[in-house]
């Protein structure tokens, strides 16, 4: 490892700043192993794993054999950690006695499990303004989308209408609704007034799923306090690594339905006759898990609530000074769903004047040793609609997403980056 990489600093888990280490010192490894400067302003993306998980995921792997199959020795300690991995998340979304903690491989994998247990005569309602893997897993019929919302009042009128005009339902096939909420945009990094919404959803008897793909590293999430029924996140964007995630919330609709894969460890009973499934995070767990996966992201959970003080104080610091610094560029548009003052993540998305998106991110990269992203985000419909109201050309966006491994001089070398791009012009 390079002298200064951050394996090499701070004492008692925390580096200088009182924060988790994670890739601190601005450094990341070129393909050939070297390390070199590099700021890494993606974190919308991709979070770097934070030191305690990756000795997490070191300490399990030296030990690790099946689970939940086993009697031997390790068999047991295995499993007991992918219970203590459960309990950790359930504990970090705030769930109640009786939720499920389902692993899933991310979010993608945790909202389509959800889409497979709709119940039938289940109305989903969705903003088109969702990421796509959450716009996209609903099925085509009994799926309202709602537009994309020009300010949160407009969002929460075009909820309120959509489920005053759903259809009554009967006696019999009484009517339900699910909606599906982001917590943060992947594109804005504006946090959705997912109070008022919950709300709103409950007035009218509906379910609420919750998107904190984006949040889950940036605000707590209180499943019981949000009243929110269910929540889907990530590990990669929470500094654990990916194929891993969450599906926590209710089981009464996770139990009725099929198992989301069918196979072993998902079964109650199995004759040659029928085979009776398992209930709880089991019946969707079908396959030997991943329990390398499990352990890490409980082990970034507990960092990210034993550290949320120092996260959000680091985090606010930078989001001010990224909008600041963006925001007073000639030439330079940024991007908002619900307005200036909304409440939002170190997220910004911008256009400059004159210039395509892509070579503006590439010259980040190049020329400024900047990772960031261009393009629309899987989030097509919004990015669409955004762009569409700025003064130009556009047909796709620039994303700076700032984070723990983000460092002020990191923000600084970027503003002057996007100043001296737009002050050269096309
Ligand atoms: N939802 C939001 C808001 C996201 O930003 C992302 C990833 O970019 C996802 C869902 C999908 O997450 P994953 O690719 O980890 O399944």
């Amino acid at each position: 490892a390079h002298p200064s990489h951050p394996s090499h600093r701070g004492a008692a888990g925390l580096d200088h700043a009182g924060l988790p280490p994670v890739v601190r010192a601005g450094l990341v490894p070129t393909l050939s192993g070297d390390w070199v400067d590099y700021a890494n302003l993606d974190h919308a993306a991709s979070t770097p794993a934070f030191e305690r998980v990756a000795q997490a995921v070191e300490s399990a792997t030296r030990t690790y054999s099946s689970v939940h199959r086993g009697t031997g020795w390790l068999s047991r300690v295995t499993s007991a950690h992918y219970e203590a991995a459960r309990d950790e998340v359930a504990r970090f979304v705030g769930a109640r006695e009786d939720d499920v903690v389902v692993f899933t491989r991310g979010t993608t994998d945790s909202v389509n499990l959800l889409a497979r247990a709709l119940p039938r005569n289940t109305t989903v309602i969705v903003f088109n303004s969702e990421h796509h893997a959450t716009l996209l897993p609903w099925p085509k019929r009994g799926t309202v989308r709602l537009p994309v919302p020009g300010s949160a009042r407009d969002a929460e009128v075009l909820l309120e209408s959509a489920l005053r005009d759903l259809p009554a339902g009967t006696a019999r096939r009484p009517r339900q609704a699910l909606v599906v909420l982001t917590a943060a945009s992947n594109v804005t990094g504006e946090f959705w007034p997912v109070e008022s919404l919950t709300a709103i959803a409950r007035r009218h008897g509906a379910r609420v799923l919750l998107d904190a793909a984006q949040s889950a590293a940036h605000r707590p999430i209180d499943l019981a306090a949000l009243d929110v029924d269910w929540v889907a996140f990530s590990g990669h964007k929470l500094h654990a690594p990916f194929g891993t995630g969450v599906l926590a919330g209710r089981s009464d609709w996770l139990d009725a339905a099929a198992p989301y894969l069918a196979g072993g460890g998902a079964t109650a009973q199995v004759t040659a006759e029928a085979t009776r499934w398992a209930t709880g995070a089991a019946r969707h767990e079908a396959g030997s898990p991943n329990v390398l996966g499990a352990v890490a992201l409980a082990a970034a959970c507990a960092t990210i609530r034993e550290h949320r003080a120092a996260i959000d104080a680091h985090e606010a610091a930078l989001t001010t000074a990224l909008r600041a610094g963006l925001r007073a560029i000639d030439g330079v548009q940024t991007y908002s769903l619900f307005g200036e003052d909304t409440v939002r993540g170190p997220v910004v998305t911008f256009t400059v004047d004159g210039l395509d998106s892509q070579l503006v991110a590439a010259a980040l990269s190049a020329e400024h040793g900047i990772g960031v992203r261009a393009g629309k985000f899987c989030a097509h419909i919004l990015v669409d609609t955004l762009l569409e109201e700025g003064s130009d050309e556009h047909d796709s966006a620039v994303r700076v997403s700032a984070g723990l491994a983000s460092t002020p001089e990191h923000v600084a070398r970027l503003v002057a980056a996007v100043t001296a791009l737009a002050a050269d012009g096309p």
